[in-house]
């Protein structure tokens, strides 16, 4: 295993968890999800904030926390909500297994534990959704447990502070052991949180703020000149692309056909238009039209939308269609694709489907990429292919 390419040169630990308090003590961020100065927040509060803080900026995430806050004031109000309602409300915050979890969590609290959050780390990781850092995090601003909750911007902060030129994520185990060396005997919670405000507003990615840090003095990568060049990254692996077609369809109403993705796996539970399959290239028209959820004079709009998921980008050839009302029959195909006379492959239009008026659509659990295939459908700059199949009688 390689190793660090310098020695480590360790800061004193009390001094530096003292001088970051004290800074802490005077720029400290206000968020909606921090209790004043010296008082300890919610437990509820501090779990909901960083669930969605969970890969989301601290200023997407505060409109959803009020929100949410306001339907669902305690965990027994957010067990008793229908999760359909919960995951719109998440609409548009991303990662939606965390909206899942969240419910799930909360009804696991609610009706196992008698709506008492676990105070250790150990039973916290134990709820669904909550990891190492989320648990780490909890423990300490809710319950001052001494626990290091190191995230992406507390080992930009940690790997300069201690000039750390192994990469990541090689890097990670030896990060939490110097955040946890670093933890003061009392006061975790504001130290876990006053490390999120440093990372945040001092000693970002680019160009950081050394003259005005609290650890300029003892920061050994600001001495050796390489503080912006850390955290070393291993190699980034190119993200594969995946290409699809998705089908945008109104009734005579105006409303928008929607179906409800399976619970689990990707987007799960969440509306999206009917799609077709995501493969390495776009289907060919005819594929397309094989796809579409039932025969109609399907277009299709110019142009793609994009999205960028974690593990994948994602790029959809919308089609549109305007049908009377209500649905129509699925298309029947046989095992060859053809339209004819087996069972329908794709019996979206049973139960998971439901047509949304288009003013609705702003409160529908959907996801961010789904708001955009759906914007691009109803906005569509033209067609580029017309109809090849016509719409099935009823
Ligand atoms: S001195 Fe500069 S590089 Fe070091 S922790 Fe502070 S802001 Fe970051």
């Amino acid at each position: 295993m390689p190793k660090s390419r310098a020695k480590v040169q360790k800061p004193d630990s009390g001094t530096a968890a003292a001088r970051l308090l004290a800074w802490y003590d005077v720029h400290r961020r206000a968020l909606p999800w921090r209790a004043p100065p010296g008082r300890r927040q919610e437990p509820y509060r501090v779990w909901l904030s960083e669930i969605m803080l969970q890969q989301t900026t601290a200023a997407a995430v505060a409109g959803y926390y009020r929100n949410f806050l306001s339907r669902w004031p305690n965990i027994e109000a957010l067990a008793a909500a229908p999760l359909d309602d919960v995951l719109a409300a998440w609409s548009g915050l991303g990662y939606y297994a965390r909206a899942r979890n969240l419910h799930s969590s909360a009804r696991m609290i609610a009706r196992e534990m008698n709506g008492r959050f676990p105070q250790t780390v150990e039973g916290l990781k134990a709820l669904p959704g909550i990891g190492a850092y989320t648990a780490g995090a909890i423990a300490a601003i809710a319950f001052d447990v001494k626990e290091a909750a190191v995230d992406a911007n507390a080992e930009r902060v940690l790997a300069r502070l201690y000039a750390v030129e192994e990469t990541l994520p090689r890097a990670k185990p030896q990060l939490r052991r110097f955040g946890q060396e670093l933890m003061p005997e009392s006061r975790a919670g504001d130290f876990v949180q006053a490390l999120m405000d440093l990372g945040a507003t001092i000693c970002t990615p680019r160009r950081p703020d050394c003259e005005n840090c609290p650890w300029t003095e003892e920061c050994e990568g600001r001495k050796r000149g390489i503080a912006e060049t850390l955290p070393r990254k291993g190699a980034l692996r190119a993200r594969p692309l995946k290409r699809g077609a998705a089908f945008v369809v109104r009734d005579g109403t105006g409303a928008v056909l929607l179906v409800k993705r399976p619970e689990k796996g990707l987007l799960g539970g969440m509306l999206e238009p009917p799609l077709g399959p995501w493969a390495a290239a776009f289907p060919s028209a005819d594929e397309a039209l094989r796809q579409a959820p039932f025969a109609a004079p399907w277009r299709k709009c110019a142009g793609v939308v994009r999205h960028g998921f974690t593990h994948f980008e994602l790029e959809i050839e919308v089609w549109t269609a305007e049908v009377d009302r209500g649905c129509p029959a699925p298309i029947r195909r046989n095992s060859s694709g053809n339209a004819g006379k087996m069972p329908a492959l794709r019996p979206i239009l049973a139960d998971n489907a439901k047509w949304i008026p288009v003013e609705k659509l702003a409160d529908a659990a959907l996801p961010t990429v789904m708001r955009k295939i759906i914007a691009h459908g109803l906005n569509s700059g033209g067609a580029l292919v017309t109809q090849t199949r016509s719409a099935r009688k009823r």
